[in-house]
C-alpha cells in the first residue's frame, strides 16, 4: 500500500519533506496557501524572505542529498560559494581570523534558493503542489486523518506534516481533537532586522562577508553579505531598544555608530536597490510535541512549526533539511509509520525534535546573556558560557584550534564536545601558563576598503 502523506506548506520545509516523502517512495501532496511566484520572488507567506538567509554547511550537505543538484543549480543561478573562513567577523573579543579554511556556504537570498528548491520539488515524481488554497481543519478517524481547506476540499492523508511555520495552527487544531499539549518553551531576545539590498558601483572593493555581532554589551550589529545578480545584502541586527526601524537615516545612522565602520564604509561603493525591509519576529519557540503518549498516529511537525530559532545564527533551514533526512530513513524502513501505531509517530517526531537540539542550545544559551531577553541562564549554560568565552577569547588571538572547533559546532557538523576536544584544552591551558598570543588585527580587505574610499574620493549614493 502507498502511503499518502499530505503536507502543510510549501516553504522550505514542506518542499524538504516532500522531496524525503518521494525518495521513501511513497506520496505527497503540498497545500499552500499562497499562490507561488515563476521565479525568484519574495512573498506573502514568508515574511522573512526579504531577509538575509545563511545555509550553514550540514544544511548543505542535507539539501544535497535530498535534491542532488541544489548546489550546482544554485551556482549556475549567480549564488556565490563562500569559505566561512574568510569572513570578516568581529566577535566579542575581536576579529577572527580571516586566513583559516573553514566550511562552505553557498549565498544566495532565499526567495533564489526557494524557487530553485521548489523547482525541484515540483519535478518528482509523487508529488502534487496544490497552490492559493489554505488548510483550516485537521480531522481524525481510526485508520487516518481528514485536512480541510477553504477550498471545500477534504484530503485523506495516512500521515500529516505540519511545515506550516512560525504561524501555525496545529496547537489549535489539537485542541479542538481533544489532544491536550504543553505550553511552548519559548526564550525571546527581542531582536530586529532592517536590511536594505545594494548594488556595487563597478567592481565591489572586497569579496568577503563582514560580520559585526551585536553583544551583550551593545545590543547592535550588522552583516554584509554578496548574493547573485552582483547585490549585496546589508543588514542591521539591534536587540530590545536597539531594534532597528524603517528609516533610511536611522539605518545609515545604525551602521556609521557600529563598533566598527566597515559596513558603512562598505555601503559608500554601493547603490541602495529599493526600500528598506524589516522584520521582529524572532524569538526562539519549541513545541513539545511528540513527547506524551497522547501524541496522536500519523502526524509530524517539521521546521518552524516544530520550532523556531533566533535567525541570527542562520539555523532554521539546516534543521528542516535534517529533519526531512529523518522522515526519509524513517518511510523507508517502515513504510506505514501511521499503521503501525501512535509509537513509531511518535519516536519519529522524538528524532525529528533531537535534531533542534543542539541549535536550540546555541541560540537560547547565547540569547538570554541579552538583557533584553525574557529569562536566565541556568547554572549550567553560565558555567559552559566560561568556558566558550575562553575559546572565544583564544580565536580572537588567532588560535586554530579553537577556531575549528567553533566552526565545527556552529556548522552543526560536529557535537558540542568537539569544543572540549584534547587540542582545544590544551590551547587553553598554553594560553593560561604563557599568556595569550597576540591579538588578530583588522583584516587588511577592510583597510583598504576605507583607503580606497579616501582615493578615490566617496562615490555618489
Ligand atoms: C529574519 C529572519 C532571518 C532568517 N535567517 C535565516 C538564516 O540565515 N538561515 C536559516 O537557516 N534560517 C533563517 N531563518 C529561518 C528560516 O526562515 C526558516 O527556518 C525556514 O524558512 C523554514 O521555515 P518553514 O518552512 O518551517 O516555515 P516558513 O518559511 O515560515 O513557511 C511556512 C509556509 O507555510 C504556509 N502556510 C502557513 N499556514 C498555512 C496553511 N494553513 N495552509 C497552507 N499553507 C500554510 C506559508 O504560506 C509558508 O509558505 C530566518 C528567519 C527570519 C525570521
Amino acid at each position: 500500500m502507498t502511503v499518502k502523506v499530505v503536507i502543510i506548506g510549501a516553504s522550505l520545509a514542506g518542499l524538504f519533506a516532500a522531496a524525503a516523502v518521494a525518495a521513501a517512495g511513497a506520496q505527497a501532496v503540498i497545500i499552500e496557501r499562497d499562490v507561488l511566484p515563476d521565479g525568484p520572488i519574495p512573498r506573502k507567506g514568508v515574511p522573512q524572505g526579504r531577509q538575509p538567509h545563511v545555509l550553514l554547511h550540514r544544511g548543505l550537505l542535507a539539501a544535497e542529498e535530498l535534491l542532488p543538484d541544489i548546489r550546482q543549480a544554485l551556482l549556475s543561478h549567480g549564488a556565490l560559494p563562500l569559505d566561512t573562513g574568510t569572513w570578516a567577523w568581529l566577535g566579542e573579543y575581536g576579529w577572527s581570523p580571516t586566513w583559516i579554511p573553514a566550511y562552505e556556504t553557498v549565498s544566495a537570498t532565499r526567495p533564489l534558493l526557494e524557487h530553485l528548491v521548489r523547482e525541484r520539488v515540483r519535478r518528482l515524481a509523487g508529488v502534487t503542489l496544490h497552490e492559493g488554497v489554505r488548510v483550516n481543519e485537521l480531522h481524525r478517524n481510526a485508520r487516518d486523518w481528514r485536512v480541510v481547506c477553504d477550498d471545500a476540499t477534504t484530503l485523506e492523508a495516512d500521515l500529516v506534516i505540519d511545515a506550516s511555520g512560525r504561524g501555525s495552527r496545529l496547537p489549535h487544531w489539537l485542541t479542538e481533537l481533544g489532544i491536550s499539549i504543553s505550553e511552548p518553551l519559548m526564550v525571546d531576545a527581542h531582536l530586529g532586522y532592517a536590511c536594505r539590498t545594494y548594488r556595487a558601483i563597478g567592481k565591489p572593493p572586497i569579496e568577503i562577508a563582514v560580520m559585526i555581532a551585536a553583544t551583550p554589551q551593545t545590543g547592535r550589529g550588522a552583516l554584509a553579505i554578496p548574493v547573485e545578480d552582483g547585490n549585496w545584502l546589508v543588514v542591521t541586527i539591534g536587540y530590545g531598544a536597539h531594534r532597528p526601524s524603517r528609516s533610511v537615516a536611522e539605518f545609515d545612522e545604525f551602521l556609521a555608530t557600529l563598533p566598527d565602520p566597515a559596513i558603512a564604509d562598505l555601503t559608500k561603493h554601493f547603490e541602495p536597490v529599493g526600500d528598506i525591509a524589516i522584520h521582529r519576529q524572532t524569538g526562539n519557540r519549541r513545541n513539545r510535541y511528540g513527547r506524551s503518549r497522547t501524541w496522536p498516529a500519523g502526524l509530524l511537525a517539521v521546521g518552524d512549526a516544530y520550532c523556531a530559532f533566533n535567525p541570527v545564527f542562520g539555523q532554521g533551514i539546516t534543521v528542516a533539511a535534517c529533519q526531512a533526512l529523518l522522515i526519509r530513513d524513517a518511510l523507508k524502513h517502515d513504510r506505514t509509520p501511521a499503521g503501525r501505531g501512535p509509537l513509531a509517530t511518535r519516536r519519529l517526531q522524538r528524532r525529528i525534535g533531537a535534531a533542534a537540539d543542539l541549535p536550540w542550545s546555541v541560540a537560547t544559551s547565547e540569547d538570554l546573556r541579552h538583557p533584553s531577553s525574557s529569562g536566565s541562564q541556568t547554572w549550567v549554560q553560565r558555567l559552559l558560557g566560561v568556558w566558550t568565552a575562553e575559546l572565544a577569547r583564544l580565536v580572537a588571538h588567532g588560535d586554530r584550534d579553537a577556531y575549528l572547533a567553533f566552526a565545527r559546532v556552529y556548522h552543526l557538523m560536529a557535537a558540542p564536545a568537539m569544543l572540549f576536544n584534547p587540542r582545544v584544552i590544551y590551547s587553553a591551558c598554553r594560553a593560561a601558563v604563557r599568556g595569550m598570543p597576540e591579538q588578530n588585527p583588522r583584516p587588511r580587505a577592510l583597510n583598504a576598503l576605507a583607503a580606497n574610499r579616501t582615493a578615490q574620493g566617496t562615490p555618489g549614493r
